[in-house]
């Protein structure tokens, strides 16, 4: 006797909904989705008990005539394709016919359909896979479904269910994502009769977004920005400024033709596009639209359709990398608008001629780089007194003095400042439109513009600062060395001296001159002038320390070490907290952050801004409202 039997239809829903109903949010989801492919323009979920007792979603969609209420509960049945020749290009969400049968066989379901053309509709129970009850019902136009007491007949299935606040979890993520997904769909979600969303419908996927990640910050748009779209692939959606704090429903959401699913190459495209902007350990938040034409991916990878496969993934990843890096640059434009343009004039804020009198405390003996070498390691005491500088005002090589000229205040005094000024006469120092307020905590930078109060870090500004001049001349194989004066020899381990000998063309180009003095002793005779001051003993250890420890080939390790190198000797070489800067040190340091192509974070990805609207600090003082 044949051993083999083919499995009857209620053992293989069973088994199907191993796969496709892996929890409460797994059913959710495949509801949403049905409601979705019937053209719903309202849908709302109602769960109780975190899913398990009851989960409801009622549509406004297409509705069913009592046939495929009917139909739909047989397995591999579905309206949504018909021929192998559309399984190549899917444009529905579901496709596989198989959701309603297996959420039926492991739970208690009732379907409450009413086609829109029909005067009355229909209502089917199913318990655990056997029909229950079907009738005419009367009810409104579109589809009710029920699904109660979930794995109700597999009680070790039921065992694997996490917390009760895991699984609402887990559901409210699937409602969010598909919510985002549809902007133009009215979503809302009840747990335990609490309202925790509710999306008006003809939304748009701003102002979705804004309401699910409760954000109201700056936002980068992907929409906008250049290189959004190929023949095959457009990308949409927009990211969180990185800074912003996340929250938990501020994840990323990756949406590929309207379905959400889980892509860590979509991820990583992201991630490394926002490289240099976003802290260590922080994720990216957002949403990132993916529109591809259908026969370039295949949904059909994954029973729960959470996973898909592109036919071309490296095209959409350097898309995707490109599109977001370019919105990060369309945003550094818009911020520079925003920071250093002369405010408007306002009648009551005339900042004209602030320029005239500028005020400058002892102006450094060197010019501000030189000075700002000086200051690393010992903190200089600030002037508290205002003398005529005798030459022209510090400012970077970069800046061409003629660009901007500095007037040299006709007032002198040797008078401590702000004491002996005539009433009223304004002593600020103004740059850019930005009026300096002064430093705060030998730390930050305290500006003032129009309606903003705009705090400054100014290590973090001068850190992006020189890492960005550091990178251009790399990029150039410019980097400008300083010669020591009295060259240093260094013993290296055999590590080092192995990565020595593999980087060293690598090392030469990054500003550094070496030469093998014999045996384990090399001397150093040349560093990146940047980084001049630094003990350079230290700073080779530390430069073959991060080339030692990455792994690829040569190349590989150079193009990820290169950044982290550039970005590690800027961090040294930067002003730090603690350094005290006189007034024109500090309006170096602002034209330099606006003569820098990115100045709004450091190469770590810290924001180096914060900006405050004066409403929000009358707000602190409940000064709104008079
Ligand atoms: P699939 O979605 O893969 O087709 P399902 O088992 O999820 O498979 O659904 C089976 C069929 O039931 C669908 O193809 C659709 O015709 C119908 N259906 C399910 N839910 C709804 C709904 N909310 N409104 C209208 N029709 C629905
Ligand atoms: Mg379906």
């Amino acid at each position: 006797m044949s051993r083999i039997r083919i499995l009857s239809e209620h053992l293989s829903n069973q088994i199907a909904a191993g796969e496709v109903v892996e929890r409460p949010a797994s059913v959710v989801k495949e509801l949403i989705e049905n409601s979705i492919d019937a053209g719903a323009s309202q849908i709302d979920v109602e769960i109780e008990g975190s899913g398990v007792r009851l989960m409801r979603v009622v549509d406004n969609g297409c509705g069913m005539i009592e046939d495929d209420v009917l139909l739909c509960l047989e397995r591999h049945a579905t309206s949504k394709i018909q021929e192998e020749s559309q399984l190549g290009a899917i444009a529905t969400l579901g496709f596989r016919g198989e959701a309603l049968p297996s959420i039926g066989s492991v739970s208690r379901m009732t379907i409450i359909s009413r086609d829109q053309e029909k005067d009355t509709g229909t209502l089917v129970e199913v318990r655990y896979g056997a029909l229950h009850a079907v009738h005419e019902q009367g009810c409104s136009r579109g589809t009710v479904m029920e699904v109660r007491n979930l794995f109700g007949n597999v009680p070790a299935r039921k065992k694997f269910l996490k917390s009760a606040r895991t699984e609402t979890y887990h559901i409210e993520e699937v409602v969010k994502n598909q919510a985002i997904a549809m902007p133009e769909i009215g979503f809302s979600l009840r747990v335990d009769d609490r309202t925790v969303l509710d999306c008006p419908s003809g939304s748009d996927l701003e102002s979705r977004l804004r309401s699910i990640f409760r954000y109201d910050g700056p936002l980068l748009s992907l929409e906008h920005s250049g290189a959004a779209v190929t023949d095959s692939v457009q990308v949409g959606g927009y990211l969180l400024l990185p800074e912003a704090t996340p929250n938990r429903s501020a994840r990323l959401r990756i949406l590929v033709n309207g379905r959400a699913v889980q892509d860590r190459m979509v991820r990583n495209a992201v991630t490394e596009g926002l490289h240099g902007f976003l802290m260590k350990g922080y994720q990216p938040a957002g949403a990132v639209l993916l529109s591809i034409s259908p026969e370039m991916v295949d949904v059909n990878v994954h029973p729960a359709k959470r996973e898909i496969r592109f036919r071309d993934h490296r095209e959409v990843y350097q898309l995707l990398k490109a599109v977001v890096k370019s919105a990060i640059q369309n945003h550094q434009e818009h911020a520079r608008a925003q920071l250093f343009t002369p405010a408007q004039k306002s009648t009551s804020n005339d900042q004209e001629g602030l320029r005239e009198n500028l005020i400058m405390a002892e102006p450094a003996a060197e010019p501000f780089q030189r000075s700002l070498d000086s200051t690393i390691g010992s903190a200089r005491v600030q002037s508290n007194h205002v003398v005529v500088p005798d030459k022209q005002p510090p400012v970077m090589e970069k800046s061409t003095a003629t660009e901007r000229p500095e007037k040299v205040p006709e007032h002198v005094s040797s008078a401590p400042s702000f004491q002996h000024e005539p009433k009223g006469e304004k002593r600020e120092t103004e740059f850019a439109g930005l009026r300096l307020i002064g430093q705060l905590f030998s730390l930050y930078l305290l500006c003032e513009k129009g309606d903003r109060f705009i705090v400054i870090d100014q290590h973090a500004a001068h850190e992006r600062i020189l890492y960005g001049q550091m990178k251009n001349d790399y990029l150039k194989k410019d980097i400008p060395q300083q010669g020591l004066l009295f060259p240093v020899t260094v013993e290296l381990g055999p590590d080092h001296m192995e990565t020595m000998e593999r980087y060293y063309d690598d090392l030469q180009s990054l500003g550094l001159e070496i030469a093998h003095f014999g045996e384990t002793t090399w001397v150093i005779k040349s560093v990146p002038a940047v980084i001049s001051v630094l003990d350079p003993v230290a700073m080779l250890h530390d430069i073959l320390d991060m080339l030692y420890e990455s792994k690829g080939s040569q190349k590989q390790v150079v193009a990820g070490v290169i950044d982290d190198l550039l970005a590690s000797m800027a961090c040294k070489a930067a002003i730090k907290a603690g350094n005290v800067l006189n007034p024109q040190e500090m309006i170096s340091l602002l034209q330099q952050m606006e003569e820098s192509d990115v100045f709004s974070h450091c190469p770590h990805g810290r924001p180096v801004v914060k900006t405050f609207l004066q409403p929000e600090l009358e707000k602190w003082f409940h000064r709104h409202g008079g």
